[in-house]
């Protein structure tokens, strides 16, 4: 493989005062990101991204592990000599060098001739909506200009991996959505690999072909935007991602039923007898109505409309089965079926049925 890889990568930190107790620690952590991949690690403030981001980069030192591109084992090879490159949420421009001189300094650096640094700098210049600018300095762009050029600084030298750590956190919503949408177009014309962190749910769902999920110094699944919203390893995961409808419970002989015995089916899967968490999407939770008849291996619920909430074109369902809450997205037709405190009847799917221990 010509990606990059992290096998077992391990890092502590001690606490100032003893330096004997440990603050964090970042469990072993293993990451294949392919050729031209867009990988994302996603997880709250404090969890070990920069961390695990500035390892790669050589910038740190692991306790124990390896970091390899292609078959080479990079570990001890320093940061200027990996050919990877890093944006930072800060743009961190020579303030008193033009932003062509900013953009084209890491080919200085290599000793590229001075007329093909120019071509290549106002070449990713246009590529990063800055065609023009190459005489003007830091101070008189916007943030979110400066940020073009850092990514267009960062790119020029074309990088075996372009890291990038929260790039765009500092920046207003609406030009985080266009700096997005740019450093999409850019990575795939490129074929650049990318390790992206953020700790915006949406914008890993958003930019990523994958994304790992991390937390407190682990990384708990890494799958695709699908993968992970369909089937959530656990409910910490399932919880991250803002997943509703997580209902405690236990599996005796493939009957699954919840703790307070509301919501009672049995699944039709071989799943080992104990605790289990159901997730249920809102969008796999179906009414039955006259025109929408379930199929044969369906489990059914039964609840009552506790409240209906238009959002953006669909309904959310508020019902409660048992104790339960649970949400259900219905088109505008099948809500205007319903009213609150109606009875209701739901099916789901067997396939949608998604079960986590823990
Ligand atoms: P994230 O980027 O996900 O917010 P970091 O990797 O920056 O997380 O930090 C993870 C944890 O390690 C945090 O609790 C942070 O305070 C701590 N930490 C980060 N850098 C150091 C350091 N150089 N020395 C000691 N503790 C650190
Ligand atoms: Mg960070």
């Amino acid at each position: 493989m010509n990606g990059l890889r992290i096998e077992q990568i391990e890092k502590k930190y001690m606490t100032a005062e003893t330096g004997q107790k440990e603050s964090f620690a970042l469990e072993p952590i293993d990451l294949a990101i392919h050729e031209g991949e867009f990988v994302s690690l996603l997880g709250p403030s404090g969890c070990g991204k920069t961390t695990l981001l500035k390892l790669t980069a050589g910038l740190l030192q692991p306790d124990a592990g390896k970091i390899r591109f292609g078959n080479i084992d990079i570990t001890l090879i320093p940061p200027e000599s990996r050919r990877f490159s890093m944006v930072f949420q800060e743009p961190l421009l020579f303030p008193h060098m033009t932003i062509g001189d900013n953009v084209s300094f890491g080919l200085k650096m290599q000793k590229v001739a001075k007329k093909e640094r120019q071509f290549e700098a106002t070449r990713m210049l246009e590529m990063v909506g800055l065609a023009g600018y190459e005489g003007r300095f830091p101070e008189e762009l916007s943030g979110g200009q400066q940020q073009r050029a850092a990514l267009a600084r960062a790119l020029v030298a074309k990088p075996r991996v372009l890291l990038m750590d929260e790039p765009f956190s500092a920046l207003d919503p609406g030009l985080r959505e266009d700096m997005r949408e740019l450093l999409s177009g850019i990575q795939r014309e490129l074929e650049v690999t990318v390790l992206f962190v953020t700790h915006d749910r949406e914008e890993a769902f958003e930019i990523s072909d994958r994304i790992g999920i991390m937390s407190d110094g682990r990384l708990l699944q890494v799958g695709t935007p699908t993968e992970l919203y369909e089937q959530p390893a656990s409910t910490k995961v399932a919880s991250f991602l803002g997943l509703k409808n997580i209902i405690k419970g236990n599996i005796r002989a493939g009957h699954f039923a919840s703790e307070d015995s509301g919501i009672e089916f049995h699944t039709g899967k071989p799943i080992i007898d104990g605790k289990h968490f159901l997730i249920l999407r809102p969008e796999v939770l179906r009414p039955i109505t006259s025109s929408s008849k379930p199929q044969n291996d369906s489990v059914h619920l039964k609840g009552k409309v506790s409240k209906l909430k238009f959002k953006q074109g669909s309904y959310i369902a508020q019902i409660l089965a048992g104790n339960q809450q649970l949400e259900c997205t219905l088109s505008r037709e099948e809500a205007e079926e319903l009213e609150p405190a109606q009875a209701i009847e739901l099916y789901v799917n067997q396939t949608d049925l998604q079960f986590v221990e823990h």
